[in-house]
């Protein structure tokens, strides 16, 4: 059996997303500093970001531009190309982290432990044996190897053409 990776720190941020005036999404499609906004790759229909919150590091997230909480609602172009990007997601991770494995998955409504309801996203989450070891013992404090920063940078630079 696979261990779920526990990240307490997910918990805060599933509290407070509700609260924020802007869609994190919206505001990384619309912002002009890919740092700041944290975004790896902007796409024709959606755009590639890193989890401010990860579960692990290089945990991306897929969304598409348009401001949509129904699954349901994708759009064919918007569908077939957050796929395309997760694939190439994984492919530059294969290149950076060389993980054992991924989980892919939407989380849909709040229940499911989205902090975003009505923007969906696609996670991308690399995968490590042992990597449930990792996660940190203290509720506060978070254990994640790399500045997001620096991820951000390197997946761009390692994003297949
Ligand atoms: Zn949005």
């Amino acid at each position: 059996m696979t261990k779920p990776l526990w990240a307490p720190w997910r918990l805060e941020y599933i509290q407070t997303a509700d609260e924020q005036d802007v869609c994190l999404f919206c505001n990384a499609v619309e912002s002009h500093d890919d740092e700041a906004a944290l975004v790896v790759l902007r796409a024709a229909h959606s755009v590639v970001l890193v989890n401010k919150f990860p579960y692990a590091s290089g945990h991306l997230m897929v969304a598409p531009r348009r401001h949509v909480g129904d699954f349901a609602e994708l759009r064919d172009d918007e569908a077939l190309e957050v796929h395309r990007l997760a694939a190439q997601g994984i492919g530059a991770l294969r290149q950076m982290y060389e993980p054992q494995g991924y989980n892919l998955g939407w989380n849909l409504g709040r229940v499911a432990g989205a902090g975003v309801v009505d923007h969906v996203h696609l996670h991308v989450v690399p995968r490590w044996n042992g990597d449930t070891n990792f996660m940190p013992v203290l509720a506060d404090v978070k254990v994640i190897p790399e500045h997001l920063l620096e991820t951000r940078r390197r997946l761009a630079e390692a994003w297949p053409p």
